[in-house]
This record gives C-alpha cells, sequence and structure tokens, in this order.
C-alpha cells in the first residue's frame, strides 16, 4: 500500500453503511478568540497540551495518507484557525497535493482581513465566515468579545480580493436572532455570498443547549417565507450537510438541519484535531490517535492500514441516535461539564465544527 502513482485509479473506501471517505477536517488548533454561547459558553477550559500539536509538515504527511484513501476534500478549522501562526504556510503544502480538490477554511472571520490575501496567494480554495448577528450588540452578548467591526472587514477584504464561492454559515437560536434571517439573507446578497443557517446541534460543548433553543428547519423556513414569499428546494445530488433552497428572486441559500433532519445516511466527513486524533463522527467519544505512530515512526503503509480499518468498522450516525432520544423525551445536552474538562477532545473547538 505504499504511495500510489498520480493518475492512478483509488480504491473507493466505504464504511459500514456504503458512506465513501470523501471529506476531511483538519482542525489547526484548539484555541479560539470568541466565546460563542452555543460552542465556548464556560468561562474556563482546558486546552490540549502544546508539545502534541502536530506541525504543518505533520499534518500535511496525515493528509496525504487520507488523499490516497480518498479525500478529495479539505477543510481547515478549529478553534479559530487564524491563531494558528503562519497558516499560510499549511496551505501552501496542501496545495502541493494534487489529490485535494477543493480546500475550504471555516473562520469566525476576526483576523480575517489582515490574511485573506495571504490565503488567497497560497492557493486557498474558499472561505466560510461563521456569522449569527448583524447587530454590534448581540455580537459581544454571543461571543463575549467586542470584535463584530473586524469580522465585517474580513468579509469584506474576501470579497476585495476575489475569493469565490463565499459563505457565511448562521446557527440559528430561538431568542437570540431568529429575528435576523431576512437581515441575514439580505446581508449575504451584497457580500455575494451563500447564507447557511444551522440548527443549534447538541454537540460536546453546547453547555447550554435545550431543545426549546433550536430554530428548526422548518422555522427557518417559515420565517422567510413570509417575506419572500414562496422558496422552492434546490434538487441536487449531494453530500453536503446543507440542503439548499432558491427564493423567488434568484437568491439561494442553505440549511444545515443536524437537529431536527440528520443527515447520516450520506455522511462522508471525518475530522482530524490538531493533535492528531481521528473522529470519525462530530458525536464519537473517542477517536482513533494517528499522531502517535506517527511520531514513533510507523510506515506509510502502516498509517493508511489504521485509517482504513478505521473507516471501513465505521457505524456512526450520531445526529441520527440522539434525534431518537426524543421519543423517550430524554434528549438534553451531550456532555457535563466536568467530563469536558477531563478530555477537551470532546469539545466541538476541538473537534472542528
Ligand atoms: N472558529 C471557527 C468558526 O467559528 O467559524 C471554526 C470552528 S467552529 C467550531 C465551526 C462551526 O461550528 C461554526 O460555524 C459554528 O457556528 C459551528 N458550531 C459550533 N457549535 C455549534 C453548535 N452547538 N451548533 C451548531 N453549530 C455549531
Ligand atoms: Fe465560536 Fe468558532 Fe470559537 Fe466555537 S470555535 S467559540 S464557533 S468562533
Ligand atoms: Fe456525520 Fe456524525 Fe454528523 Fe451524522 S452526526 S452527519 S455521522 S458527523
Amino acid at each position: 500500500m505504499s504511495a500510489l502513482p498520480l493518475g492512478s485509479e483509488l480504491p473507493v473506501v466505504t464504511d459500514t453503511f456504503g458512506r465513501p471517505l470523501k471529506s476531511l477536517r483538519l482542525s489547526v488548533t484548539d484555541r479560539c478568540n470568541l466565546r460563542c454561547k452555543y460552542c465556548m459558553p464556560e468561562e474556563e477550559y482546558t486546552w490540549l497540551p502544546r508539545e502534541t500539536l502536530l506541525s504543518f509538515e505533520e499534518m500535511s504527511a496525515l493528509t496525504g495518507f487520507f488523499t490516497e484513501l480518498g479525500v478529495d476534500k479539505v477543510r481547515l478549522t478549529g478553534g479559530e484557525p487564524l491563531l494558528r501562526r503562519n497558516l499560510p504556510t499549511l496551505i501552501r503544502l496542501l496545495r502541493q497535493n494534487p489529490r485535494i480538490k477543493d480546500l475550504a477554511l471555516t473562520t469566525n472571520g476576526v483576523l480575517l482581513a489582515e490574511q485573506a490575501q495571504a490565503f488567497y496567494d497560497a492557493g486557498l480554495h474558499r472561505v466560510t465566515v461563521s456569522l449569527d448577528t448583524l447587530r454590534p450588540d448581540r455580537f459581544q452578548a454571543l461571543t463575549r468579545r467586542d470584535t463584530f467591526r473586524q469580522v465585517i472587514e474580513g468579509i469584506e477584504a474576501v470579497l476585495r480580493i476575489g475569493f469565490k464561492g463565499l459563505k457565511l454559515d448562521t446557527v440559528a437560536m430561538r431568542g437570540y436572532n431568529d429575528d435576523e434571517l431576512v437581515d441575514l439573507i439580505e446581508y449575504g446578497k451584497r457580500v455575494h455570498a451563500e447564507v447557511r443557517f444551522i440548527e443549534y446541534m447538541d454537540v460536546g460543548g453546547a453547555t447550554d443547549w435545550s431543545m426549546d433553543k433550536v430554530f428548526s428547519r422548518d422555522a427557518i423556513l417559515h420565517t422567510l417565507s413570509q417575506r419572500y414569499g414562496r422558496i422552492e428546494p434546490i434538487i441536487e445530488e449531494s453530500s453536503a450537510p446543507a440542503q439548499r433552497f432558491l427564493l423567488p428572486d434568484g437568491t439561494t441559500f442553505g440549511i444545515i438541519a443536524s437537529t431536527t433532519t440528520p443527515f447520516c445516511a450520506t455522511c462522508d466527513r471525518s475530522r482530524l484535531t490538531a493533535d492528531g486524533l481521528w473522529y470519525l463522527c462530530l458525536y464519537a467519544k473517542d477517536g482513533i490517535d494517528l499522531r502517535q505512530p506517527l511520531r514513533a515512526g510507523a510506515s506509510q503503509d502502516e498509517i493508511k492500514s489504521r485509517i482504513l480499518a478505521g473507516w471501513r468498522a465505521r457505524k456512526d450516525r450520531g445526529a441520527e441516535e440522539r434525534k431518537e432520544l426524543e421519543q423517550f423525551g430524554v434528549r438534553e445536552k451531550l456532555i457535563e461539564v466536568t467530563k469536558l474538562r477531563e478530555d477537551p477532545h470532546l469539545e466541538m473547538h476541538a473537534r472542528g465544527g
């Protein structure tokens, strides 16, 4: 199983449900400069030990093993990925891998204005900015930081530089920002970005989660139809998490309805934490350690075999299992704070969204 020559047919590696290994989210740091209510609502966090964090060379090597097994989409995430110094160096390294067809970044946008040009020059394909509100005071309440202006400047920089395919991701929360959905769509039109509304998920780290704060896909569609009229679903074959819709004026938007309408059946995504643990599902309790064999000098074949065996045994359908709990009336937050402190890998901000 040594390195395959470029152009040779790649194996289609599938899990127990026939889902292919396709998309990898690389978390480059667990640190963050915001404290979003749905992700990091606590005062104190346990961080991954610095010496365990993968170097860019290690990330690139591991990504190379994944791409030889079928991964062709890579998304850089975190924590806040822009806190990792010299990120363009990683982008350049990854761009040397011709099997990666789509290299994207998810960021909260705070440090984007100063770094976007370097990302573009390094060859990053696409940027997604998380933006939950257009009101500075609300931004501060939702993130506990006063950096709304910087986020807007970051979005403007992405536009100016000429990135294509900008997306804005909004976690829709009942009672927090559900009155801004139309404003966000209108803002998206102005900056040529597709807005994607994400249902509030009960992932690890969402210690404030409760079902009554979830603003569901149906509620989102209802709210938007009151303003725009008829909304048409866009029918497309895709493993992408967002279902896309069309407004009468031609504007498109997406909804990621992980909480009320999970899409585990087509999920081809997995996640590598900044310290090299590989998680096969956002809700998985344990990850597969790839740092240890890499640092111990394991061969390419050994590490690829570990990845192959992990994916072939994959049975995860975390969001569907969470949904099933509703029939017993026991759907509450996923993990207690004390457990999260013992194992920070359980946190969404360590796993990457
Ligand atoms: N810090 C970057 C950012 O916020 O874009 C990247 C990492 S963040 C964990 C990735 C995505 O996860 C963000 O779009 C965020 O809104 C989403 N997210 C975090 N916690 C969530 C939750 N409880 N429910 C739904 N989405 C969540
Ligand atoms: Fe917010 Fe992203 Fe930071 Fe989580 S990781 S607190 S979603 S900015
Ligand atoms: Fe994929 Fe797990 Fe999310 Fe389901 S819950 S879509 S299996 S990551």
